[in-house]
């Protein structure tokens, strides 16, 4: 009754701390899945129920930041580093709107790329193709920002990684939370479709930090969440610390769905990376996004965020199945923002 009574409130009112504390920790199989099933009800609700698909091509691997959990951070000597030929990165553009996607993300360590190289690409993927163009580039001066907008970029992912002031600093040595939101902000009043996310699990993260990172996300309503599990990359200096518990990050991902209702949520790589793909739990507790990797071969194998990143081709049987499956259908359309005033 307890938590019957908990999630009626937060279905209900602004979630408050306390609450989210206790359905974060359900880990009894019964009560996990009556929390699970209430974020299907609510996604099936708000989003229908289908999934959107988004070709992720990572661009480069360049990166002249150092957080402590990441792979590509620039203290990593033993990393590959990489940036693609424009011309790579439109064939597998070309690959991905072929095989009927109708959005491309462009992901890429920090610095990589100038911006005029990055607004000069999105022109051409936006006169060839009839996609949307997701930019998940990292933080950027206003400048950039406004120029890849201008040049026809539809949405930008920034995670906020973690809303705790203390926990962000002791993981990212160079970088202030203050200058995240601050982008999150200038995304948002350029007009862009935004989204954020956490990873679950950090060194130092509590229950009580993953309830307030909740909160924000009902506070801000953005367009997409991702949230996935921390795994630990060996040549960081998070080596020796624990991955995020799989239980915990569906929890959060169902709780989230609850409070924010309307948000693409990707069933997540890193949860697709764990001891086996538990991409089908992330959409069985809410998640309705999947992110097939596009990365040329050469270059999938040198993007290496944390190890075993789960990134083999997918095709549409495959992913048809999957949807099948969580009793899903898959959306080819560009699946653009949900949020209630999203022109
Ligand atoms: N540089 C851009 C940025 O910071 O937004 C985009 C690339 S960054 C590698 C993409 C995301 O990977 C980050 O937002 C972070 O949440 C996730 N990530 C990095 N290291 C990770 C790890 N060890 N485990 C799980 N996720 C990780």
């Amino acid at each position: 009754a307890g938590i019957r009574d908990a999630l009626d409130r937060i279905r209900e009112d602004f979630p408050a701390r306390e609450d989210l504390k206790i359905l974060l920790s359900l880990c009894d199989p019964d009560e996990m899945g009556y929390l699970h099933a209430t974020a299907c009800i609510v996604r099936n609700t708000y989003c229908q129920e289908r999934i959107a698909l988004r070709a992720l091509v990572e661009i480069s691997s360049v990166c002249k930041n150092s957080c402590r959990y990441c792979g590509l951070n620039r203290y990593n000597r033993e990393a590959s580093r990489y940036t693609m030929r424009d011309d790579e990165v439109m064939q597998s553009v070309r690959l991905a709107a072929k095989q009927g996607f109708r959005t491309v993300v462009l992901q890429s360590g920090e610095n990589g790329c100038s911006s005029q190289a990055i607004a000069q690409l999105i022109s051409q993927i936006k006169q060839e193709f009839p996609v949307a163009v997701t930019l998940s580039l990292g933080e950027r001066p206003w400048e950039d920002y406004l120029a890849w907008k201008q040049a026809g970029a539809d949405r930008y992912l920034l995670r906020i990684e973690s809303t705790d002031d203390e926990l962000y600093r002791s993981l990212h040595t160079d970088r202030a939370l203050s200058s995240r939101m601050e982008c999150l902000e200038q995304l948002e009043t350029l007009g862009y479709q935004v989204g954020s996310g956490i990873m679950v699990g950090l060194p130092g993260q509590s229950i009580s930090t993953i309830a307030r990172d909740i909160q924000f996300f009902a506070e801000k309503q953005f367009a997409m969440i991702g949230i996935g599990p921390f795994i630990p990359h060996p040549q960081t200096p998070l080596a020796k610390a624990k991955r995020g518990d799989l239980n915990l990050t569906l929890n959060t991902i169902a709780l989230t769905r609850i409070v924010t209702k309307y948000p693409w949520m990707p069933a997540t790589t890193a949860l697709g990376s764990l001891q086996r793909d538990y991409r089908k739990e992330g959409l069985q507790a809410g998640a309705n996004v999947i992110m097939p990797n596009f990365t040329p071969q050469c270059y999938k194998n040198q993007y290496v965020i944390y190890p075993n990143k789960q990134s083999k081709t997918e095709n549409k049987k495959s992913l048809e199945q999957l949807a099948r499956r969580v009793g899903l259908s898959i959306d080819y359309g560009r699946c653009d923002s949900l949020l209630p005033g999203w022109a």
